[in-house]
């Protein structure tokens, strides 16, 4: 399927690794142009560099940290332009209800919530005026069913979802669609330090806790970064343009709700 898109430009949030790495290549390879970002300028330049090689698109690589004014600041004006914005940046820690207070969900806020709120609000004015764009924001399965541990994802993300929710239905008019990506538990570093927080609090080998929450997903696997990223270039694709403010699960079955 031509998903329509050759010679667009997206900007990929918090993209050198994991999900919105998984979202850069799909993108790519479907012949849309990048700006890429992350904290650390080596694995950015990297990740860029293999795409350019992979994919024959432009990418510009901006190091900088997305949850901060003055990092959106340098992503938007090396930007400029775009057709598509994926929104994205790392997880809060896992902590007990007990552990946290105000500046702990300060920031997590910040980081989940306000940073994506902040990007949509310079990215929309621009696609509505050209009449037609597409914003991808990776959330998390959390939003549909509350992870106890990540009690500050849980929180953050409910908000972003709340504000999709009725900005989507604001725009649509123009072209512009807003929907969310929910992912449930993907192979990725955020993974890896999810299971070994459990290793260490239960004793058990990293091994051992991968395995366990394997037993707990319907399809018995953890998710890739290349499905997430095929299932975003979908929802900015020609062909999806009446999905509006949705929140699409990719979970592996994981989430045990009948919608
Ligand atoms: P990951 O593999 O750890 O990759 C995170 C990427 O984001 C890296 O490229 C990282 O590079 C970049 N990044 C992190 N913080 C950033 C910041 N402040 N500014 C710019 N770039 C930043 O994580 P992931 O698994 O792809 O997860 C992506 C998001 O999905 C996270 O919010 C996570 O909580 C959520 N999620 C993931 C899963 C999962 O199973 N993987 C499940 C549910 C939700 P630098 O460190 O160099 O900045």
């Amino acid at each position: 399927m031509d998903l329509g898109l050759k010679g667009k430009t997206a900007l990929v949030c918090a993209s050198s690794k994991g999900l919105g790495r998984g979202c850069a290549e799909a993108l790519a390879a479907e012949g849309v142009n990048l700006i890429m970002n992350a904290r650390g300028a080596e694995a950015l330049e990297e990740a860029a560099a293999a795409i350019r090689a992979a994919h024959g698109v432009e990418v510009t690589a901006v190091a900088a940290d997305i949850t901060t004014e003055d990092g959106r600041a340098k992503v938007l004006e090396a930007a400029g332009e775009i057709d598509i914005l994926v929104t994205n940046a790392g997880g809060p820690p896992p902590g007990l209800w007990t552990d946290w207070e105000r500046e702990d969900f300060i920031a997590a806020l910040d980081a989940n919530m306000l940073t994506p709120i902040a990007l949509m609000k310079v990215c929309l004015p621009g696609m509505m005026a050209r009449g037609w764009g597409r914003v991808v924001n990776i959330t998390s399965q959390s939003v549909k069913a509350p992870i106890p541990v990540l009690g500050l994802s849980n929180s953050a993300r409910a908000g972003l979802t709340g504000y999709v929710a009725g900005t989507a239905r604001q725009v649509a008019e123009q072209g512009v669609t807003i929907n969310n990506l929910l992912p449930g538990i993907h192979a990725t570093d955020r993974a890896v330090a999810l299971d070994t927080g459990v290793s260490k609090a239960q004793g058990i080998t990293l091994d051992e806790a991968r395995a366990q929450r394997e037993a707990t997903i319907p399809a018995r696997r953890y998710g890739t970064a290349e499905e997430f990223g095929a299932a975003c270039a979908f929802l900015c694709s020609q062909h999806a343009g009446f999905i509006v403010g949705q929140n699409i699960l990719l979970d592996g079955g994981a989430v045990n709700a009948t919608l």
